[in-house]
């Protein structure tokens, strides 16, 4: 494994002050699934203050000094350096009562939570592998440190976090830890819904995480509940060949790998079930569904402590995930103006969508991606969009009639004349256009 010079550096100097060191976790695993690492922890027999000691002249973050982690600023880089630790009770599900350090490396990669993520490395040492991390890795499997029932009921964030490798690396949960991770899912439920978020996002964005969602659907639902009224459901519905749960985590793994985008098609149909009727051909229809999708979202989204930025976008793409597109500029312009860049979003819905139906609903697809790239051309030539953008604004007003509140009625008329390209944006037909509706109020 190949490690920065700075990491070798400081593995040798606690080796030097008589400390076994080690790179561990992440960093390890990357390496060896070929991965780029993207940053590196340090583990080590030294205790804290040892640590401290041995970079007295280096800048020391006391991270968490108690966790026995501390940061070292080493030629031009940050390092968590912590020492070897045994978990006390869990006696919550989420924290152990107590930590106390160690001096052997084993007791430090019993605590950790997947074999793939309990090897440590150092150039001086070798590779400490006592779970059997390497192999795994080389299955393609991730497997609990020990007892899975006793992990994971100790801390329950594990069960997202096996799912989320799972999702990114594309690896099977194994039998046992999988059994573990189901039954004991309702432990979730102790666990702070910021972490939870956390761990959601990064598995929504894994390459497998339809496979994922399909192989655990009672786990989606614990954190999400009205996934739960998707699980098995029959659309009964000429574009849909899958229930919805099945379509929703098609739709989640066609649309691009970011948490706005992903957290978008993970909502959009959640209020389908709430919005069906069925007509006199016995085809069901879910009319409203999109706006109840994105009441869901909105509330599910507080109780994950969600960002307002990403709660309002993700929101407005669900809201609006079957707005009926039209291929014109026209069109393009009046929903840049109400919806901004989250329109480019909006479209990569509908694509998403519709990668998750039948063929037959498939076939739109290529329409939707000419909207898309005709609504990039036009985002690219910055069109008026606001009546901040307009060539005149309230003082050529004023110079026209007395101020008054339909001052910005009249910029509003202005500007959907504009945007409908029925007046340019210049300021000498603005003002003539101006002229008249002052008259005319
Ligand atoms: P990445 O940084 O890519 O998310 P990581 O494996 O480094 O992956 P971190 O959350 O940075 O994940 O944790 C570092 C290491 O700490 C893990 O590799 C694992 O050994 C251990 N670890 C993290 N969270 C837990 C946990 N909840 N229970 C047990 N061990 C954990
Ligand atoms: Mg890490």
């Amino acid at each position: 494994m190949e490690l920065p010079f700075q990491i070798c550096e400081i593995l040798e100097r606690l080796e030097s002050a008589g400390y076994s060191a080690y790179v561990v976790g992440g960093c390890v695993r990357d390496a060896e699934m070929g991965t780029e690492p993207h940053d590196f922890d340090i583990t080590t027999a030294a205790p804290p203050r040892e640590v401290e000691r041995v970079f007295a002249d280096c800048r020391v973050i006391e991270t968490g000094i108690k966790h026995g982690t501390v940061t070292v600023l080493y030629k031009g880089i940050g390092v968590e350096i912590t020492t070897f630790r045994v978990d006390g009770e869990y006696a919550d599900s989420r924290h152990p009562s107590s930590v106390s350090f160690s001096a052997r490396i084993e007791d430090d990669l019993a605590r950790r939570d997947f074999t793939m993520n309990a090897i440590a490395f150092s150039p001086r040492r070798g590779t400490v592998d006592p779970f059997g991390g390497r192999e795994d890795i080389g299955r393609g499997v991730i497997r609990c440190v020990g007892e899975p029932c006793k992990r994971f009921s100790e801390d329950a964030l594990r069960i997202l976090r096996a799912l989320r490798f799972a999702s990114v690396c594309g690896f099977a949960v194994d039998g046992p830890t999988s059994e573990a991770a189901r039954n004991l899912r309702a432990n979730l439920h102790r666990v702070s819904a910021e972490r939870i978020f956390v761990e959601l996002k990064r598995l929504l964005c894994g390459e497998s995480v339809k496979q994922v969602m399909l192989s655990f659907p009672e786990i989606f639902a614990e954190i999400i509940p009205p996934i739960g009224l998707q699980i098995g459901y029959d659309q009964n519905s000429r574009f849909h060949d899958s229930t919805l749960y099945e379509h929703t985590a098609r739709a989640v793994e066609s649309a691009p790998s970011n948490p706005v985008m992903r957290l978008a098609m993970l909502f959009h149909d959640t209020g389908k079930p709430f919005c069906r009727s069925t007509d006199e051909d016995g085809v069901s229809h879910y009319y409203g569904h999109a706006e109840r999708s994105a009441q869901i979202a909105e509330e599910q989204l507080r109780i994950l402590k969600c960002d307002n930025e990403t709660c309002l976008r993700v929101v407005e793409i669900v809201r609006f995930h079957d707005l009926p597109l039209q291929d014109s500029k026209r069109f393009i312009n009046r929903q840049l103006s109400k919806h901004g860049a989250v329109l480019s979003d909006i479209i990569l819905a509908h694509i998403a969508d519709d990668s998750a139906k039948t063929p037959e609903a498939r076939e739109r697809i290529p329409k939707w991606r000419q909207i898309f790239a005709l609504t990039e051309e036009v985002a690219a030539q910055h069109p008026c969009l606001t009546t901040r953008d307009l060539a005149i604004g309230g003082r050529d007003l004023m110079e026209l009639m007395p101020p008054s509140p339909r001052m910005g009625e009249i910029l509003r008329s202005l500007l959907a004349e504009v945007i409908d390209g029925t007046l340019p944006n210049e300021r000498e037909p603005l003002l003539i256009r101006a002229r008249e509706l002052a008259n005319n109020l």
